[in-house]
């Protein structure tokens, strides 16, 4: 156990570093500038990294999710510091909305290479900014005031997100990437090759509930401990059930089926 607890203050510290490092990093995980480079005929970073998430998640689930993303990342602070708890019933069928914005957002995706035949001016790590990944290095103070400006309603967005929704809430309800890694979820559950999953020794368990409040995604856990069956597509694989239940009874687990 002592091993879960150094990987969840290594986690929780990662996603501090995540938000610090935003104002690097926007453009790099973003579901519109892969739309716009597909229309303006760039592959752009966002559709590598998105790519990469994908690849990645057919042997570590979501974990991207909880340990890569820096929107996630800043939901989850801001998550920590305005706590709100809300009806997990409710909380259920609003985690449909994100496949319906998934459809919408993969359409759009593919239109614009299929509009100009493909992607022309191929792989452009600095697009939308022609030199820098940031455009921190070669804009003017009017561009960085725009870039603070922008980055202000973002975090205004993520804050308003946690207020109305609590914690994660954009990751549960609206997020169109997140359901990348729920397809690769799917698929690596389906195929029984090894990969990583959690698992939970029941017998254990003493139904203290600690590991429900611990859910950085606001999953009804200790149910999916009592069913035997820990597969939920929500769960984004971070620990902190694992690291929370003083009884052991969580584990990650890499193993052939699931
Ligand atoms: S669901 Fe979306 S915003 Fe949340 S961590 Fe995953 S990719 Fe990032
Ligand atoms: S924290 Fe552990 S013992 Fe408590 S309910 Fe969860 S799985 Fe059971
Ligand atoms: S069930 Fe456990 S691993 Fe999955 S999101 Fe919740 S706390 Fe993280």
């Amino acid at each position: 156990m002592g091993q879960y607890k150094k990987l969840f203050k290594f986690r929780k510290l990662l996603m501090f570093l995540w938000v610090i490092l935003l104002p690097i990093t926007f453009n790099w995980m973003s579901p519109v500038l892969i739309i716009m480079g597909g229309f303006e005929g760039y592959i752009s970073m966002s559709f590598v990294i998105f790519t990469i998430w994908f690849i990645s998640s057919l042997f570590f689930g979501r974990a991207f999710c909880a340990y890569g993303c820096q929107w996630g990342a800043a939901q989850e602070v801001f998550g920590d510091v305005i706590p709100k708890k809300l009806d997990p019933a409710k909380k259920q069928k609003r985690r449909k909305i994100k496949y319906i914005v998934f459809i919408l957002w993969i359409i759009f995706v593919a239109l614009g290479p299929i509009l100009n035949l493909g992607y022309q001016y191929g792989f452009n790590p600095y697009y939308p900014t022609p030199e820098d990944p940031t455009g921190i290095i070669s804009w003017n103070e009017f561009e960085i005031g725009l870039l603070i400006f922008y980055l202000g309603i973002l975090g205004s967005v993520v804050i308003l997100f946690t207020i109305v929704g609590g914690k994660r809430s954009f990751c549960n309800y609206a997020c169109p990437m997140g359901v990348l890694g729920v397809l690769g979820t799917k698929i690596k559950n389906a195929l029984k090759y090894p990969s990583l999953h959690l698992e939970a020794d029941v017998e254990k368990c003493t139904d203290c509930k600690q590991c429900l409040k611990a859910c950085e995604m606001g999953l009804d856990v200790n149910e999916l401990v009592q069913s035997g069956n820990m597969y939920d597509p929500n769960c984004i694989l971070c620990g902190s059930c694992v690291s929370t239940c003083r009884q052991d009874v969580i584990k990650y687990v890499w193993k052939w089926k699931k």
